[in-house]
Parts: C-alpha cells; sequence; structure tokens
C-alpha cells in the first residue's frame, strides 16, 4: 500500500494570501502547502480522501492515472471544493466514481452539489458521483475501511482508518470509543494547525499528546498552517513524527 499526501495545508493554503511571514516567503518547496488530502492506493486501486479546493494541481503534480472512490471527511470548503475536476476521472474511467461520506456529508454534497449526483439533468460536461452513506466498516478493493468519529469544533466528522493507516485531518477531540480504533497503527496522518490552542484544530502539542497515546510506528502531521517551518518546526518534535509535505509518498 502506497499513501501520497497531495497536501499538507490547512484552509488557506501556505502561504497565506498577503503574508510576507518568513514561513510563506520561505525557498524550501515544503513549506509550499496546498490543501489538506491524501490518495491511498492499494491492489492498483486509487482512493482518494476529500477533493481538495488544489485538487487539479494535485492530480497533475502526482500524476493520478485514475480515481476508484472518494472518501469525504466532512464538507468545508478546503476538504470539497476541487470537486469540479473529478470529471476528468469519470472520463478516464468511463462511469461515475463511488464515494463515501457520513450521512450528513452524503447529504450536504448531494444538496450542494445536484449536478453532480444527477447529472442526466442539463447540459455540459460534469463530475458523476455515486454516494455512499456509511456508518460502520466497509471494505473497498479488499482494503478494511473504517470511519472514525472524530471532533471538530463543535461538529463531528469523519477520519478513516485504511488497514494500518489513519488520516485525521481537521479534529480538535477524539473521543475514547475512537481512541480505541486507532490502536496498532504503522502510520497516523493527524492534523495540528499551529502552536497556539485553536477552537476546531488540535495545536502541536495536543497533536503529539495523541501520538504519544496511541504510539503508532510513524505519525505525520498535516492541515499546517503558516507558524511552522519544515526544518525548525520538524526539528522539535518527537522521534518517528514529523511534518506532512506535499507530495510525500510512504510505502507501507
Ligand atoms: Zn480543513
Ligand atoms: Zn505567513
Ligand atoms: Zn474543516
Amino acid at each position: 500500500m502506497e499513501v501520497v499526501i497531495l497536501g499538507s495545508g490547512t484552509s488557506t493554503g501556505v502561504p497565506v494570501i498577503g503574508c510576507s511571514c518568513e514561513v510563506c516567503t520561505s525557498d524550501d518547496p515544503r513549506n509550499r502547502r496546498t490543501r489538506s488530502s491524501i490518495l491511498v492506493e492499494h491492489a492498483g486501486a486509487y482512493i482518494l480522501v476529500d477533493t481538495a479546493t488544489d485538487f487539479r494541481a494535485q492530480a497533475i503534480a502526482n500524476n493520478i492515472p485514475k480515481i476508484d472512490a472518494v472518501c469525504y471527511t466532512h464538507t468545508h470548503a478546503d476538504h470539497v471544493h476541487g470537486i469540479d475536476d473529478l470529471r476528468c476521472f469519470n472520463k478516464l474511467k468511463g462511469g461515475a466514481i463511488p464515494c463515501y461520506g457520513s450521512p450528513a456529508t452524503c447529504e450536504s454534497l448531494q444538496r450542494n452539489f445536484p449536478y453532480i449526483f444527477k447529472p442526466s439533468e442539463g447540459a455540459g460536461w460534469r463530475p458523476h458521483l455515486e454516494p455512499n452513506a456509511v456508518t460502520g466498516d466497509f471494505d473497498l478493493f479488499g482494503l478494511k475501511v473504517a470511519p472514525i468519529e472524530i471532533e471538530h469544533g463543535k461538529s463531528m466528522i469523519y477520519g478513516y482508518r485504511f488497514g494500518d493507516v489513519a488520516y485525521l485531518t481537521d479534529c480538535s477531540g477524539i473521543p475514547g470509543y475512537s481512541m480505541e480504533k486507532l490502536r496498532g497503527l504503522k502510520l497516523l496522518i493527524i492534523g495540528a494547525i499551529r502552536y497556539q490552542p485553536h477552537p476546531s484544530h488540535f495545536s502541536l502539542g495536543q497533536s503529539v499528546e495523541i501520538i504519544e497515546a496511541l504510539k503508532p510506528e510513524r505519525a505525520l502531521l498535516t492541515h499546517l498552517g503558516h507558524s511552522f517551518d519544515q526544518e525548525k518546526t520538524g526539528a522539535e518534535l518527537p522521534p518517528n513524527t514529523g511534518l506532512a509535505y506535499d507530495g510525500l509518498r510512504i510505502t507501507l
């Protein structure tokens, strides 16, 4: 199985428009962060998590040849608004692409993007997704996928566990029953937005506490804001923990 970090940035991306801080003006390409998303490659299948605002650029930068399924974490704009560019992958596939999410996520996608779910209505070249509301574990191409309920401010959203890999992008709390589903991980990818506390995202310190509690073999921080420098912040992290960066590929 391979996991590709397509995007590692918070909702604004980094650099932040109009900002001239050290990280936003850094020469290190790893400090240039598109909106958060990953690709899971398993048994020849390509599973996309979220269609981030920068999805088109991510697909081109990483030479994504096809998309077999999309798992949505939630419907905030930074995780969804690249959705229209799935139409090129529908063309490559020659049909609809299944998407997965909580009942609330599937309902919200269908309400906000009716043309994607009812492609027979109207004219033009549009994406076509088949919604699958999931509330428990499911199978994708022989891989066990577990939705993991996590707190994101006042909402409950999904993270996902794919085999021994978990992806928890926008997270401000993890209920005990979800912690239990995150034991024995080879890789944990978890959000950390900044050093200071935030109402709907873990700070760096809070994410490190979760990593220390779950003890995955390796951990990567994602959904990163512009207070984190790949080199400087990376050096402050515990062993086997690092900052994700766009284009990073992990083979498991
Ligand atoms: Zn987000
Ligand atoms: Zn900045
Ligand atoms: Zn969010």
